[in-house]
């Protein structure tokens, strides 16, 4: 008799999602992702004991085609890519379409949306089951809310990794911290058990940007911070990084991102460490929020599920870069006094 056998769709959402669903935080993520893809300009996300109990991610994006909303839910359905060639140029956070279908099969998910500013819209519900999603009406303004209820109630072992509520929210509100460096045009709002943790009103001025960046990594980042700007064959390097001065005991206050993707990276951090090995006292780490902005023809995103990684097609240029802009900027505050640490 034959051994083999299909997955059920269930189970194989369920196996994927052990790679892109680690945590409640990995869930914000993804739904962040989405609700910006969308083209939302204000993002409200309501978390109720760390995450666990629930998630509720609201946008006035572009929202669903009704008879897309199945189609959302289902493993390898995206509105992101068609073909192949698509992925060099992807301009979008997402593309793999699967972060909706692992979510769904490890929580008890409900989406609402709507295309239009006027007329009602419609809601989806997956609890875990196989994909049979149906689609009934409901009222929601234009724009998509995704509410995720009882993450891991059907995977013990994966619930048995949660840790503490106020732990998870941690992780997660670093996440929405993260991303809302990452698109100063988004207006992001975090609610924790009904109280309000941050309310970031999306910036249009450089002054408006720089009290964003100080409310989320501190007012003394931003009172130590340079600012940089600067260009070479097709690179930008912008944002702000941190005076000798301002080291850190560990490297907490690092953000990186291409292309407006969050991003770690060890060649990235190399570069980095370098531009600052003169200025700081071993053990200590630089506090920054960079941009590089390249071609995305020549950086690949299609590294890893989470897309945290990428790989440059000429990663010696981009550390070359990345480095000599650095270190000229720091050539300009290098003066004895500025050696010691003071955080
Ligand atoms: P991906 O983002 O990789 O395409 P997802 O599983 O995250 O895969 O989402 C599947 C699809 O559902 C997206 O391609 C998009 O068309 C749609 N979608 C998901 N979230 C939203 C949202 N907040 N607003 C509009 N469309 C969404
Ligand atoms: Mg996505």
């Amino acid at each position: 008799m034959s051994q083999i056998k299909l997955l059920s769709p269930r189970l194989a959402n369920q196996i994927a999602a052990g790679e892109v669903v680690e945590r409640p935080a990995s869930v914000i993520k993804e739904l962040v992702e989405n609700s910006m893809d969308a083209g939302a300009t204000r993002i409200d996300v309501d978390i109720e004991a760390g995450g666990v109990k629930l998630m509720r991610v609201r946008d006035n994006g572009g929202g669903i085609e009704q008879e897309d909303m199945p189609l959302a839910l289902s493993r390898h359905a995206t509105s992101k890519i068609i073909e192949l060639e698509d992925l060099e140029n992807v301009g979008t956070l997402g593309f793999r379409g699967e972060a909706l279908a692992s979510i769904s099969s490890v929580s008890r998910l409900t989406m609402l949306s709507n295309t239009e500013e006027k007329g009602a819209g419609w809601k989806a519900q997956s609890e875990g089951r196989d994909m049979d999603v149906e689609v009934s009406p409901a009222p929601h303004p234009k724009g998509t809310t995704v509410e995720v209820r009882d993450l891991f109630f059907n995977t013990p072992a994966r619930r048995k990794f949660l840790r503490t509520e106020k732990t998870e929210f941690g992780h997660l509100e670093e996440v929405i911290k993260r991303q809302s460096l990452s698109r100063f045009d988004v207006g992001f709002y975090l609610n924790h058990n009904g109280k309000a943790i941050h309310a970031l009103k999306p910036c249009s001025s450089q002054l408006e940007r720089e009290r964003r960046v100080a409310s989320v990594c501190g007012p003394a980042f931003m009172q130590n911070a340079l600012h940089i700007d600067t260009e070479a064959a097709g690179l930008r390097l912008w944002g702000w990084v941190a005076l000798p001065t301002f080291s850190r005991s560990q490297g907490d206050l690092q953000h990186f991102f291409v292309n407006g993707r969050v991003i770690r990276d060890k060649l990235v951090s190399h570069a980095v460490r370098q531009a600052y090995r003169d200025v700081l006292f071993h053990g200590r780490h630089p506090a920054f929020v960079l941009y590089l902005e390249l071609d995305p023809a020549i950086v690949d995103v299609n590294v890893h599920p989470t897309k945290h990684e990428v790989r440059f097609r000429d990663g010696r240029t981009v550390h070359d870069f990345l480095f000599r802009s650095l270190h000229r900027l720091l050539a300009d505050v290098r003066p004895e006094d500025q050696l010691a640490p003071t955080v």
